[in-house]
């Protein structure tokens, strides 16, 4: 799948590599909705590649046909083991960066979703960060760069991203979903445009329409509807994130609310925003009860 994003960001990175102007660690703030982990990869295959163009890896080098069949040893592609990135998986990836690299050229390490390091395995990463050796290369994806433990984000250089914008996501979800209409409303509960893709082809983008109407029709009338009530328990994360995005638009498009509203508006959305936080962690909540106090907590507001 072509993504048009990612093409300056390589073309970037594989110029400072032409040039010989290279770090040794470099944070990817790319969410994997924009296929942060997909440029991470192609970021890995340009340092390794022996004859590298303004447009990334040559795809034909000895290189290149190694880490294309997943078989070059200078290269480490390190991803969580459920939602922790752990404390061995990040010493072994160490042990193996000190060792002489078997081609003779970099040692490249990808860390997929490093928001993930939880406190040991970060501080097991940090010397090889400060003292990476020669010719070593790190590069550490992350969904939630703002979120990362200061100590590793202070010693990674940043890639340098431009997001979409709205219209240009559109075009390419046109191109490779067919779809015309606007459906870019709910890119912030998807994380990005590939998430977006994704569930255009399931059908997971018609059950965020239905939890949408379903949401705007509970605040409404006061009352839960049948469908929130009877939510698969799956569908909680999407359920909050979408009516945190209908608080959002409320905000955005209804100007004429007094002053003292859209301060309670945007509290209570940032609650529901900190209560999906909150969810991934502890899972086991009674949500029809949540939801309940939620409406209620609403239709409270618009009285006082
Ligand atoms: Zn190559």
């Amino acid at each position: 799948m072509d993504l048009p994003w990612l093409t300056p960001v390589i073309g970037d990175f594989s110029e400072q590599l032409k040039s010989q102007h290279i770090g040794h660690a470099y944070l990817v703030g790319v969410h994997n909705g924009y296929g942060g982990e997909i440029l991470s990869l192609a970021l890995a295959k340009a340092a390794l590649c022996q004859l590298v163009t303004s447009q990334g890896a040559c795809g034909f080098c000895k290189a290149c046909q190694l880490v294309e069949a997943n078989n070059h040893p200078d290269f480490y592609h390190i991803v969580a083991d459920g939602n922790q990135i752990k404390v061995d998986q990040v010493r072994e990836l160490c042990r193996k960066l000190t060792s002489t690299s078997q081609q003779g050229g970099r040692r490249v390490a990808v860390i997929s979703n490093c928001e993930k390091l939880n406190q040991a395995s970060a501080n097991a990463l940090l010397k090889t960060l400060e003292e990476p050796g020669n010719e070593t290369l790190l590069l550490l994806q992350s969904d939630t760069p703002s979120r990362l433990m200061a100590t590793i984000s202070s010693r990674c250089q940043r890639i340098h991203f431009q997001a979409p914008t709205r219209e240009e996501i559109k075009a390419w979800l046109s191109l490779v979903a067919g779809v015309k209409s606007d459906v870019t409303w709910c890119l912030p509960v998807m994380g990005g445009p590939l998430e977006l893709a994704k569930a255009l082809e399931g059908d997971r983008y018609a059950a965020l329409l239905q939890l949408r109407k379903d949401w705007s029709q509970s605040l409404s009338s006061g009352h839960l509807c049948a469908n929130l009530i009877n939510i698969n328990e799956k569908q909680v994360s999407d359920a909050l994130k979408v009516l945190y995005l209908l608080l959002r638009q409320k905000l955005v498009k209804q100007t004429e609310l007094d002053a003292l509203l859209r301060v309670r508006i945007t509290e209570f959305s940032a609650k529901v925003m900190a209560t999906y936080h909150r969810l991934l962690l502890m899972p086991n909540v009674n949500y029809l009860a949540l939801f309940q106090s939620f409406i209620l907590e609403y239709n409270e507001m618009g009285k006082k």
